[in-house]
C-alpha cells in the first residue's frame, strides 16, 4: 500500500478559554477526521522525545528517520533550502534579512520595513564570486533571505553580522578560531559590496523617492553547515514526495529527495487552499508511494493566540479531506498529526505530545471515534517521532521481518 502523511502544523493544543475550555481540535466540527478515527486508531506522539521543545525542522527530519541530534545544523542550511537554492552537502547557510541602514551605516530598520515586494530583483546582483568562493543569495519572505557560502576552507568558525537591535552598526564578522579566518574575510568582503550594489539598484532609488525605508544592508546570522543525508528513497525502498508551501519543510523534503508535488499558489498560512494541497498529494500518489503534506495555517492561528481561528482552519482541513482523500482511503494508509503543538495559549511551540491518528484498510481500531487531544489518551498509539516511518511502513506492509 502507498502511504499518505499529512502533517497539520502545530496541531496540537491545550484547553483554550474562549472555546468553553476545549482544545481547537476538539471544538472543530470534524466529521471526516472523526470517521478515520472511528475505522482505525488514534493516540499522541511525541515527535522528538517527551519534554523536548521541537521545531518544525528538528521535527520534520524526525519523522522522516533523520535524527535530529545527529543532523540538524541550525535553521540557516534548512532555510536556505526552502527558499529554492540548491545546496550541497559542506555549503554553509546563514539566515539573512534585508535591512534598512543610515548614511553612517547604523541600522534604523532591521527588516527594512518588512519589505514584500521587489526582493527577487534586490537578490540577484547579490550572487557573486569572491576570491575563489561562490556566494549564492535567494530571497525569501518578506524581508527573510538566505545567503550561502561554497568553496574550499568555508566553514562554520564565524561571528553574526547582525547587531539583534536597531541603533547600532552591523558587527564586523570576526573568525571563532584558525579555522574561520577566510569565512570572515569573505563574509566583510561580501558586506562592503553588498551596500553598494543594494544602493545602486532602481527599487532602493524608488523606495527612497516614496520616502519607503530601504533595503539597502544584508544582516546575517545563524551560520550553519549543510548536512549530507542519506536519500530517503534508496533509504526505505520507494519513491517519496512531498506538498508543502512552507520554507522550512520544503527545504527539508528537498534535502533527503523528496519530489516536490506542491500546487501553485499554495501558501505556508491560514489562507491556503487546502483543497489544492491534498488534490494534489492524491494525485502525486498515482506516481509515487510515500506524500507528506504539510499545511501551516493551524500553527500560523497558534502563534497568533488565535485558537478561533485555528479551530476554524481545522474545519477548513476536514472539509478538504472530504473531497479528496476520503475518496481514496482504503488503497492507502493514511497518517494525520502534528510536528509539534503550537497551543493558542501558549502562543509558542511546546513540548505537549500531538495528536496522532492512523487508519489503513483492514487495521485494528480501537473504538475511539472522536479524534483530539483529550480522546487520545483512550486511543492505541503511544509513539515517537523516531517510531513513525517504521509504523507506516510495517502498517504498508514494505517492512522487512526483524529475525526468522
Ligand atoms: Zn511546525
Amino acid at each position: 500500500m502507498k502511504i499518505l502523511l499529512i502533517i497539520a502544523d502545530g496541531l496540537g493544543d491545550r484547553p483554550f478559554g474562549p472555546l468553553d475550555g476545549k482544545t481547537p481540535l476538539e471544538a472543530a466540527s470534524k466529521p471526516n477526521l472523526n470517521a478515520l478515527a472511528r475505522e482505525g486508531m488514534i493516540g499522541l506522539i511525541d515527535p522528538i522525545l517527551p519534554g523536548i521543545i521541537p521545531g518544525s525542522d528538528t521535527s520534520h527530519l524526525n519523522y522522516l528517520g533523520y535524527d535530529p541530534f545527529k543532523y540538524y545544523t541550525g535553521r540557516g542550511p534548512f532555510e536556505a533550502m526552502g527558499t529554492g537554492l540548491k545546496l550541497k552537502g559542506g555549503d554553509v547557510a546563514f539566515r539573512a534579512n534585508f535591512a534598512t541602514v543610515d548614511e553612517k551605516g547604523v541600522v534604523t530598520d532591521r527588516r527594512a520595513g518588512r519589505i514584500r515586494e521587489g526582493t527577487s530583483d534586490l537578490a540577484r546582483p547579490l550572487n557573486m564570486r569572491i576570491e575563489d568562493v561562490e556566494v549564492l543569495f535567494r530571497e525569501g519572505t518578506e524581508h527573510r533571505a538566505a545567503l550561502v557560502l561554497r568553496g574550499e576552507g568555508i566553514t562554520t568558525d564565524v561571528s553574526d553580522n547582525d547587531p539583534h537591535a536597531e541603533g547600532l552598526k552591523p558587527r564586523e564578522i570576526v573568525a571563532t578560531n584558525e579555522n574561520g579566518k577566510k569565512t570572515a574575510r569573505i563574509l566583510n568582503e561580501f558586506y562592503r559590496l553588498s551596500l553598494e550594489i543594494l544602493k545602486a539598484q532602481p527599487l532602493n532609488s524608488k523606495r527612497r523617492a516614496e520616502g519607503m525605508k530601504e533595503a539597502n544592508a544584508i544582516l546575517y546570522r545563524g551560520g550553519g553547515l549543510v548536512p549530507t543525508l542519506p536519500n530517503f528513497n534508496e533509504r526505505y525502498s520507494l519513491k517519496a514526495g512531498y506538498v508543502a508551501a512552507v520554507a522550512l519543510v520544503s527545504g527539508i523534503c528537498r534535502l533527503v529527495g523528496l519530489k516536490d508535488f506542491s500546487p501553485r499558489g499554495v501558501t505556508g498560512s491560514t489562507d491556503t487552499d487546502v483543497k489544492a494541497k491534498f488534490a494534489a498529494a492524491v494525485e502525486a500518489l498515482k506516481e509515487v508511494d510515500f506524500v507528506l503534506v504539510n499545511v501551516k495555517g493551524t500553527d500560523i492561528a497558534g502563534h497568533d493566540g488565535n485558537g478561533i481561528g485555528k479551530k476554524e482552519f481545522i474545519e477548513r482541513i476536514d472539509r478538504a479531506l472530504g473531497e479528496t482523500v476520503m475518496k481514496i482511503r482504503d488503497d492507502i494508509v493514511i497518517c494525520f498529526t502534528g510536528d509539534h503543538s503550537t497551543p493558542a495559549s501558549a502562543k509558542e511551540h511546546t513540548s505537549d505530545p500531538v495528536p496522532i491518528l492512523l487508519r489503513y484498510h483492514g487495521c485494528r481500531r480501537d473504538g475511539v471515534g472522536e479524534f483530539d487531544e483529550i480522546n487520545a489518551k483512550d486511543g492505541y498509539l503511544r509513539l515517537k517521532g523516531s517510531d513513525l516511518m517504521n509504523v507506516l511502513l510495517s502498517s504498508a506492509n514494505r517492512a522487512e521481518k526483524y529475525g526468522a
